[in-house]
């Protein structure tokens, strides 16, 4: 299983008189027929003789107090760490202290799931103290230990199990799965950062629908603002499920991008502020989307996500509900609006709202949407400003003045060339910029 820079790794501690395993997802990963991305080695070496055993390679001490030290064997990084146990937790995301041992079996005993607990060597096979084969092949996740104490310890494992449901696609044992639901207000001490990681892990996998729906609770935890769509009936003949539910079976029916999913996670939570019903008692949500934009920036924020992706769920949730056909001024528009990436991904958010109305609903056709898309791109058409026949200095040269006056005069010409007004032509759109100026 073990990659020839793995097994370099291992053999160099051993030869120095030094246990050393493969453990955690990389030998998780392996059982289960996966080629596992990263490899983590844990060994009885302490970070001092770690750095000393690879003083001929690349090494960064990235945690030496939690004893772990970073090799770099050509470019790929293996993240070797003694064997520890942990010491008291006061605050349910440290430990207070950590203690390096001497026994592969206390370090295993440190981690979070049995499945995660395993460690691999080349020579002396697997060593599973704690039942995690037996447990991988079953698909179940079962803490290390007491479900309550080691979810109290940190809350962060709460998320990890969600996050492993979804991606591995198992299934909680119910003690751990008990323990879950009642500590996860815990998950309010577990900085945002690592929320946000758990989050984007969680929404990629092929279990994400089970794992939300034995788990509204830890989901409503990572992003409140969730909380109100649990059980909002829409009473609408287009929506078969709640809120949550059609929320997150959507989520499920999307295209594996991850900024597409979060806008999908979040496209929906202006709903109950704008629920009404009408005489006939069906239920309307006008103006969801621009309240959906103000708690999904709210919660963009809480997470620390980056402008970039704050930038583009912002406006894949603002307008989701725009109606869009094959009509080529409307697209030129959006294209000009919103760039061909994020357009694309807008008919990717657009399907899988729909897949989540009902058990069967079909998604929209948008096979003639993306065709008019290329043509559109590929052709010499003109939808952005950089593509129009005058720039700045053209409209400066004309007498319009510098400031805000000219970006908005430009915008106008734009719209006027994609709108079949104005050929993009120097001279007609010139003297088209004398009126514009008058008029914004
Ligand atoms: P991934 O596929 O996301 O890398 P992973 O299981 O390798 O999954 P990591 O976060 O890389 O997860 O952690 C490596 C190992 O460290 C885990 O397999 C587990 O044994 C242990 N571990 C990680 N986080 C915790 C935690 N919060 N509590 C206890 N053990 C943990
Ligand atoms: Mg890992």
């Amino acid at each position: 299983m073990l990659s020839e820079a793995a097994l370099t790794i291992i053999h160099q501690l051993n030869k120095a008189g030094f246990d050393a395993y493969a453990v955690g997802g990389c030998v998780r990963d392996h059982l289960r027929g996966i080629v596992p991305d990263d490899i983590d080695i844990t060994t009885n070496a302490l970070p001092a003789q770690t750095l000393d055993i690879f003083k001929e390679y690349r090494v960064i001490p990235t945690g030496l107090q939690h004893g772990t030290v970073t090799v770099l064997i050509g470019d790929t990084p293996f993240e070797v760490t003694t064997y520890r146990t942990d010491g008291t937790y006061t605050d349910g995301r440290h430990p207070d202290s950590v203690t390096f041992t001497a026994s592969l079996e206390e370090d295993l005993a440190r981690r979070d799931f049995t499945v995660n607990a395993i460690a691999f060597h080349p020579e002396k096979g697997i060593a599973d103290p704690f039942c995690g084969q037996e447990d991988l092949n079953r698909g179940i996740l079962r803490c290390v230990g007491d479900p309550a104490t080691r979810f109290s310890e940190d809350a962060l494992r709460i998320a990890r199990l969600v996050r492993f449901m979804s991606v591995l696609r198992f299934q909680a044992e119910p003690k751990t799965a008990q323990a879950a639901h009642a500590l996860c207000d815990r998950l309010s001490l577990v900085a945002a950062e690592r929320k946000r990681v758990e989050l984007m892990k969680l929404l990629m996998g092929d279990g994400f629908l089970e794992a939300a729906t034995a788990f509204p609770d830890v989901m409503c935890r990572l992003v409140p603002s969730l909380s109100p769509l649990v059980g909002l009936d829409q009473h609408n003949p287009h929506h078969s499920f709640d809120a949550y539910t059609h929320t997150i079976r959507a989520v499920q029916a999307a295209a594996k991008d991850p900024v597409v999913r979060l806008a999908v996670l979040l496209h929906d939570l202006g709903k109950p502020q704008t629920f009404h019903t009408d005489e006939q008692g069906i239920g309307h949500f006008y103006g969801h989307p621009a309240v959906s934009e103000v708690l999904a920036r709210e919660t963009l924020t809480a997470l620390r996500f980056d402008n970039a992706t704050t930038d583009t769920v912002l406006t894949l949730v603002r307008k989701h509900d725009t109606p869009l056909t094959d009509n080529r001024k409307q697209i030129k528009r959006l294209l000009s609006k919103l760039g061909k990436d994020t357009l694309l991904r807008l008919l990717l958010v657009k399907e899988a709202d729909a897949s989540g109305c009902h058990e069967n609903s079909a998604p929209p056709d948008f096979t003639s949407v993306r065709a008019l898309v290329d043509d559109i791109c590929n052709s010499a058409e003109c939808f952005t400003l950089h593509e129009l026949a005058v720039n700045g200095h053209d409209l400066l040269s004309v007498g319009i003045p510098a400031g805000p006056l000219l970006g908005r005069v430009l915008h106008c010409l734009l719209e006027a060339v994609i709108d079949d007004r104005c050929p993009n032509d120097r001279d007609a759109l010139l003297s088209l910029a004398k009126e514009c100026a008058d008029d914004v």
